[in-house]
């Protein structure tokens, strides 16, 4: 055995004082006591799966002074992010199977941790689905515009549905509907107006048409970002091949709070009301909704220091979702059982990947946590190129360590790997 960790881990739902065994990257055993070649104690600290994020813009091609797969996943690797899945809507956009190959070998020489990536399904490949299905982990579909978005004609979508039930893929969706966009669209001078803009109805109205279009279908479907109250309504009803996730920023914000720069919060969908923001938040307690995803979409601080219309949407947010969370765990505000379940657990189901879990078999992913350590979000501190969050200043409790495939990424909060440790988890 290569390697084995003690410390209070979480397993099957409770927390062990035990040792985890690691092999070749892998958990081969979980014991009382176990000794390998090298052996770490970490005491009575805790050691949790580390997170997986499946939404992220690492603006890799094409955009890369706002972010690039290395300072991406450096920001993962100490928000205790083992893997991420990376979306299309890059320069050139990963929308045929060259650009999907290019993008893969390119993060493969340069990402910090493990990743996957979408193909990005628009008007014109469609009939390219079959082979774009064996370079990615799923397909994005874009039903609204939205800043680099790939735009796409909901009269395509049952077709395209069809072809990639089929394929056992999961199609992941920007669910507001484009027409419904284009009617209430306005000039913008703030959040409210923004909000106005892009009103919940059109989420509703979008989810509804994913439903109609999937219906007997099986397809393996995701709605992203939930923002919502009504879209959250419909998806209490959901059939059970479809899931759904919300982020960091619609679930902790809303604009009836003073969010400082309002142009820095403009994304979409839209930060909505505290009513929206307390029923996100509550769905993530009660199970409703499957995954936290940070939908991390950086821009630079120039870039979102112009006038509010002209803005352009997305916020960063890979680095600090597990920690706001840890925090908020820590204040009993949500239970480690959930947590766990978003972070970790559903969305490795979600792409089929043997991670998420302390259990034999399973990838040797995971972070060592010290309740005492609570800390504040601080721009400084933080590794993404865009050089600011939504969140500064908010409570948090960073992990002061992360292994990836039994692999100790941060000591003394220095970085321990090369550029092109994480590997691609495989079409
Ligand atoms: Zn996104």
């Amino acid at each position: 055995m290569d390697l084995s960790v003690e410390g209070k881990a979480y397993i099957n739902g409770t927390f062990e004082n035990c040792c985890i065994g690691i092999d070749d990257g892998k958990i081969v055993a979980v014991k009382k006591i176990l000794k390998a070649d090298e052996h770490f104690d970490f005491g009575n600290k805790i050691i949790l799966p580390a997170g997986i994020d499946l939404h992220v813009h690492f603006r890799d091609p094409g955009m890369t002074h706002k972010e690039d797969f290395s300072t991406g996943s450096l920001a993962a690797v100490f928000g205790g992010i083992s893997c991420v899945f990376d979306m299309p809507n890059t320069v050139p956009q990963t929308t045929t199977p060259g650009s999907l190959s290019d993008k893969i070998n390119d993060c493969k020489r340069k990402s910090f941790v493990d990743f996957g990536v979408y193909a990005g399904v628009t008007n014109d490949n469609i009939k390219d689905i079959e082979k774009l299905a064996k370079k990615c982990n799923g397909f994005k579909i874009f039903l609204g515009n939205t800043t680099v978005a790939l735009m796409f004609d909901k009269t395509n979508l049952r077709n395209v549905l069809k072809s990639i039930s089929t394929i056992g893929k999961p199609v992941l969706f920007h669910a507001e509907d484009e027409e419904c966009l284009i009617k209430n669209r306005s000039v913008e001078n703030g959040l409210a107006d923004h909000l106005r803009s892009r009103p919940a109805g059109c989420e509703e109205l979008s989810i509804r048409e994913i439903f109609n279009a999937s219906q007997d279908l099986g397809s393996r479907i995701h709605v992203c970002h939930v923002s919502s109250c009504e879209g959250l309504e419909l998806l209490k009803n959901r059939p059970s091949n479809i899931s759904c996730g919300v982020t960091p920023h619609h679930c902790l914000l809303s604009i009836e709070k003073n969010l400082g720069t309002p142009s820095f919060y403009k994304v979409n969908p839209p930060v909505r009301t505290s009513f929206d923001k307390e029923a996100l938040f509550n769905a993530l307690k009660n199970g409703l909704v499957d995954i936290l995803e940070s939908d991390h979409a950086p821009h630079t601080r120039d870039e979102k220091a112009v006038d509010f219309d002209s803005v352009p949407c997305g916020l960063p947010g890979v680095e600090t979702m597990y920690p706001l969370f840890l925090y908020l765990v820590k204040k009993e505000i949500l239970s480690f059982q959930r947590l766990i379940s978003l972070l970790c657990i559903r969305p490795a189901e979600l792409m089929g990947i043997p991670k998420g879990r302390l259990e034999v078999g399973y990838d040797a992913d995971f972070v060592v946590i010290d309740f005492k350590d609570v800390g504040k979000i601080r721009s400084d501190n933080l590794h993404s190129k865009c050089g600011w969050t939504p969140f500064e200043d908010w409570s948090a409790v960073f992990p002061s360590c992360i292994f990836v495939r039994g692999e100790k990424l941060i000591e003394d909060h220095e970085i321990q790997v090369n550029q092109g440790f994480g590997q691609f988890v495989g079409a």
